[in-house]
């Protein structure tokens, strides 16, 4: 099985991730299996999965049956909420499901302000990459407020910060600061969740028109060319083959433009400030 030609991105720890993966969030029990293995053959190798999706038992088994070699592989899982307390028991049980030793990136799933325990836990995740289950540390839908505390408590900055990150919510000053830190961004939900009209606005179709690609190409490019990494979710194959063919056009200076005008700061998915769900 051959590789798609996905570049990548160096982190603040100097580790290697391809920009561009599959997401398997909301991907029916059952079906996961059959779609990581499509994946697969298409030639992803970055995996995004949690253990709240219920769906790490069959990541871990179409990675088996792929035989494709472990060093070729980028695996992200995150530590949910619930486990916040006992971050190492929840990635020996996360790494028992996927069926590894290790994972590339392992990340803290929410900050839940109201349980405060994410420092705590990223003192946690600090002790699994020391001890190799984890290559890689970060979190997601951390705010700078969130952030700051882990860097000064600890000094250790996170590599990733995973957000929800779409053209209508670009979330322009959580990336400075990122940027600043030397945190990468990862955006979830970069097509928006199917939410909006996002694909039918004409700053995008016009776009995807020129290029002769189509919208969700045109979106998924914004990201890449703000030095976001993206792991779009479909369950179709022929979408996976179109999520990835992103790498042989560049949207102009005045395209992005148009794309960046489209901001409305408005989130589809929970607030960081008071998700609090266990
Ligand atoms: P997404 O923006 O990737 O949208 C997925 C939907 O877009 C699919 O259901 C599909 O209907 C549609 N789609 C996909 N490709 C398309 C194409 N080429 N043309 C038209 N429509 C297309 O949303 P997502 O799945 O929520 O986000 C991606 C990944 O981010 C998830 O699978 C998961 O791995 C991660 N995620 C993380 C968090 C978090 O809290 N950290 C939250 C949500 C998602």
């Amino acid at each position: 099985m051959t590789a798609l030609p996905i570049p990548t991105r160096t982190l603040n720890d100097g580790k290697e991730i391809p920009q561009l993966g599959l997401g398997v969030f909301l991907v029916e029990p059952g079906e996961t299996e059959r779609i990581v293995s499509e994946a697969l053959e298409v030639g992803y190798r970055h995996i995004d999965t949690a253990a709240i999706y219920q769906n790490e038992a069959e990541v871990g088994r179409a990675i088996a049956a792929s035989g494709i070699p472990r060093d070729e592989l980028f695996i992200t899982t995150k530590l949910w909420n619930s486990d916040q307390e006992d971050p190492n028991g929840a990635i020996d049980a996360s790494l028992e499901r996927l069926g590894l030793d290790r994972v590339d990136l392992y990340l803290i799933h929410w900050p839940v302000p109201a349980l405060g325990t994410a420092l705590g836990a990223w003192r946690g995740l600090i002790d699994i990459a020391a001890s190799g289950r984890s290559t890689s540390i970060g979190v997601s839908n951390f705010e700078i407020p969130h952030l700051q505390q882990l860097i000064d408590e600890t000094g250790v900055v996170p590599a990733i910060n995973q957000v929800e990150l779409h053209p209508l919510h670009q979330r322009r000053e959580l990336r400075a600061f990122c940027r600043e830190q030397g945190i990468a961004v990862e955006s979830w939900g970069p097509l928006s969740q199917g939410k909006s009209d996002l694909l039918t606005r004409p700053e995008v179709t016009s776009a995807a028109e020129a290029h002769g690609k189509t919208a969700a190409q045109v979106v998924l490019r914004w990201h890449l060319q703000n030095d976001i990494i993206v792991f779009p979710k479909t369950v179709r194959r022929e979408r996976m083959v179109e999520n990835a063919d992103l790498f042989d056009f560049e949207l102009s200076g005045a395209e992005m433009a148009a794309i960046d005008g489209l901001d409305q700061q408005h989130n589809f998915g929970p607030d960081p400030a008071t998700y609090n769900q266990r």
